[in-house]
């Protein structure tokens, strides 16, 4: 061996000391074939010898023949030329780790151009990502929901509102609104205690919900106060529903440890023919009126706007 040999054979050795050192996977393939050329150790250990097979039978379960993620097209342009470094992140259909590649097309020992891949596991800053979208999810529907009754809350209200009423103005349709708060809701809080009185809220929102449509909007405004905005509803199908809900309340029987109790509300009612955005606070306003008026007539009814 002379010592140019021995140079080479000694730099060889060098690069795949390197290379099989890394805490990452890095392969050759041929773009045609797909045939591994090369494979570090890191690969070995965790898909196997290559031994002349393609890079989709040795990396990936299940494939029949190339992957449909394959980058091969991307790096080379309509000439044929290598485009540089293209990144991706995969899951892994072997092992279900995610995988930052980052694949390139460089000539080979012979002269062809090949796919060289770089990939290093991303999988902890997935999982991570993954649980920060979770957490943020969650984050936000705590922000639109009540708590105690998993009603929407006022803010909630506002935001759907506002959506409901533009849809309305867009469509010509026209839109209700009912808002309801329990009579003398003090009193039970006073003798059943704030347990019962909490009882008694979750109570009548499983009531409400039983009885409106789906596209129908409820929330907890606050207390004991509620609103239901009704898409495509009429002040008399707003009525119908109120009277409804009046019945139903009626009916409903609470357990204490003082025998049944029920609970009514006292209801306002309000409704525009033709909508327009801004309009939402005056809905509100008119309704709210109405609901004043129906308590101080006695409670335990109903008052439309006029
Ligand atoms: P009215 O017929 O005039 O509406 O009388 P009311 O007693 O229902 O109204 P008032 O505004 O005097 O009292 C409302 C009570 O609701 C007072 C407050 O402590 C109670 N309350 C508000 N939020 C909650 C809650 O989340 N849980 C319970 N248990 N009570 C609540
Ligand atoms: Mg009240
Ligand atoms: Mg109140």
């Amino acid at each position: 061996m002379n010592s140019n040999n021995k140079d080479l054979n000694t730099s060889h050795q060098a690069v795949t000391t390197i290379l099989d050192s890394l805490d990452a996977l890095v392969y050759v393939a041929d773009m045609d074939t797909h045939e591994l050329l090369f494979m570090n150790e890191y690969g070995r250990k965790k898909w196997g010898n290559p031994a002349g097979r393609k890079c989709w039978q040795v990396l990936q379960t299940k494939q029949t023949g190339p992957c449909s993620f394959c980058t091969n097209p991307t790096l080379l342009d309509k000439q044929g030329k290598p485009t540089g470094v293209q990144i991706t992140e995969i899951k892994n259909t072997a092992n279900n780790q995610w995988y930052q590649c980052r694949d390139q097309a460089v000539p080979w020992l012979d002269g062809r151009l090949v796919r060289i891949e770089v990939a290093t596991n991303i999988t902890d800053r997935k999982l991570m990502e993954e649980e920060l979208h979770i957490a943020r999810f969650k984050a936000e529907q705590l922000a639109d929901t009540d708590a105690l009754t998993g009603l929407n809350n006022r803010r909630a209200f506002f935001n759907l509102g506002k959506q409901l009423l533009h849809q309305a103005e867009r469509n010509l349709t026209p839109v209700a609104l009912i808002m309801f708060d329990l009579d003398y809701f003090k009193q039970i809080n006073d003798q059943y205690g704030h347990a019962l009185g909490d009882e008694t809220l979750v109570s009548i929102a499983r009531v409400t919900e039983g009885q409106i449509r789906s596209s129908d909007v409820l929330a907890r405004l606050g207390g004991e106060e509620f609103a239901i905005l009704m898409p495509q509803a009429t002040l008399e199908q707003a009525l119908t529903l109120a009277q409804r809900l009046s019945q139903a309340f009626f009916e409903n029987k609470i357990g204490t440890n003082k025998g049944q109790i029920t609970c009514t509300a006292s209801f306002g009612v309000s409704a525009l023919e033709v909508v327009s955005t801004k309009t939402l606070d005056s809905l509100i306003a008119e309704a709210d009126k109405a609901l004043y008026v129906a308590k101080n007539n006695g409670r335990n009814q109903i008052r439309a706007a006029n």
